[in-house]
């Protein structure tokens, strides 16, 4: 007996050809901080995107968030969320209006209009030359903009923004069809977030109003990273997972950008999550970390403002290859400290006869040449805390060089209740103002951000603090 196949309805949505008139009623409905431009073309078919942001408020203190969708050319929940979300902002809401003042939030809610206008499972990963624009990218961009005009309109608008945040947003294409509603977990093993955390509470979003998401709860296996994960008898025990990457794994290679697809179910639950995304970003995105020698003193970046800080994230994020760190070692409780340096020369001068860790005399005898040490201060702070020697932790790729300008040495004491008692850059002693503090999850941070016209390679940041610790030795009950 031969089965005729029958068309499931599709999601209830709008077609391409309505999509471009329905976003340019945002800017009717909220005037002044809606724009509507033309990004791009594909077959005949142009790509919109709408920029919400509050033009009180000078651009160059907004952080960006990107929100694309349908790159596949169906997936149509990515398309009806954001058309919700646009919807959402332009209705001028109160919290729609803060997320606006502080961030440029960009939407492009189809991006692939040939493919969609198809509505058809034919031209699901498939446009006009036949092509999917959705892994048209590669870890550098698109390969053949010709042939992929949808994917290159979004490499060129990731590239103009640069942006904190971009979530590509995935789905269903069929009425009653469901998706797990998932954050992060892709078929590409790198297509995920890189900040747990900050996952975690944007699928938070949905399950604070009732919606199931896809959990660690439904997958108690590690995700694949030695080639051995990949090779029988073990690829079973681990996550499924292929290489390569969409848009958002060249967002974060290219400008670490936090990003990831969403798969969505429900429109509500999707708008629930990209809300819960944005107001984390009324704060801001967890973007900021360039290198983390021993996972706690860390080198961040900085900047007077948004734009600023953008500019030097991106500056030394494609630059970490250039950069070296060395920490203060052993970390005994009320000191610590951590050596920057861009100079492949120095740092392979210094540790050449140290690889086990370089005394701090012999340090001080090295650093006595650079023109940016105050040398007593050094000294003293040594005298003052010794027993202590310098571990290299990175050494640089590169030999060539970047500029540490904008760069934030940020020194930790795992207490919360640490308070500092002397903080040197280069041995000078700093006063309150030369640096911030704060605290996050019991982590206390001191934080020096070098100015932009920072003109040395080397840097070396120390601290003293006070602190109530916990009892040390074997617990008897
Ligand atoms: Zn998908």
């Amino acid at each position: 007996m031969a089965h005729k196949k029958q068309l499931l309805p599709f999601r209830n949505a709008i077609r391409a050809e309505e999509v471009p008139e329905y976003m340019k009623r945002w800017e009717e409905r909220l005037s002044g901080f809606v724009r509507i431009e033309e990004i791009g073309n594909c077959s005949g078919f142009p790509i919109f995107a709408a920029f919400f942001t509050d033009p009180s408020v000078d651009d160059k203190h907004k952080q960006i968030a990107l929100f694309t969708a349908q790159h596949s050319g169906m997936e149509i929940t990515g398309m009806t969320t954001l058309l919700s979300l646009g919807n959402y902002l332009a209705s001028g809401a109160d919290d729609a209006r803060e997320i606006m003042k502080k961030q440029i939030v960009v939407i492009v809610p189809c991006s692939n209009p040939y493919s969609y206008s198809k509505l058809s499972p034919e031209y699901h990963f498939k446009n006009e030359a036949g092509v999917d624009e959705y892994i048209s990218f590669k870890y550098d961009g698109v390969k053949d903009p010709e042939i992929a005009p949808a994917a290159y309109a979004t490499q060129m608008l990731i590239d103009r923004l640069k942006p904190e945040l971009l979530i590509d947003c995935h789905g269903v294409n069929y009425e009653h069809q469901m998706v797990l509603e998932s954050l992060g977990y892709s078929a590409f093993v790198l297509n995920r977030m890189h900040d747990r955390r900050f996952c975690d509470a944007i699928q938070q979003g949905a399950v604070d109003r009732g919606f199931g998401v896809m959990n660690e709860d439904l997958m108690q296996k590690l995700i694949p990273s030695e080639e051995m994960c990949k090779t029988s008898p073990y690829r079973a025990r681990f996550r499924p997972g292929a290489e390569g990457g969409p848009s958002t794994v060249y967002a974060y290679i290219k400008y670490h950008t936090v990003a990831a697809t969403m798969e969505i179910h429900w429109e509500e639950s999707g708008l629930y999550r990209l809300l819960a995304a944005l107001k984390h970003g009324n704060e801001e995105y967890p973007v900021n970390i360039i290198a983390y020698p021993q996972g706690h003193h860390a080198v961040c970046v900085g900047g007077e403002n948004a734009a600023k800080t953008r500019e030097n994230r991106i500056r030394l994020w494609q630059n970490a290859d250039k950069i070296s760190t060395a920490i203060i070692h052993p970390e005994l409780i009320g000191v610590g400290g951590l050596l920057v340096t861009t100079s492949k020369d120095k740092i392979q001068r210094y540790f050449r006869e140290h690889q086990e860790g370089l005394p701090i005399e012999s340090l001080l005898e090295d650093l006595k040449d650079e023109p940016n040490m105050d040398m007593e201060g050094l000294n003293r702070f040594f005298e003052e805390n010794p027993n202590q020697h310098a571990a290299l932790h990175d050494m640089q790729a590169s030999e060539e060089s970047v500029s540490m300008g904008g760069m934030v040495i940020r020194l930790v004491a795992p207490f919360e209740d640490a308070k500092e008692t002397k903080v040197l850059l280069n041995g000078r002693a700093l006063s309150k103002d030369e640096y911030s503090t704060k605290l996050v999850e019991s982590n206390y941070y001191v934080e020096i951000l070098l100015p932009d016209d920072y003109e040395y390679d080397t840097a070396l940041a120390l601290f003293t603090y006070d602190c109530k610790h916990p009892y040390e030795g074997i617990l008897e009950f």
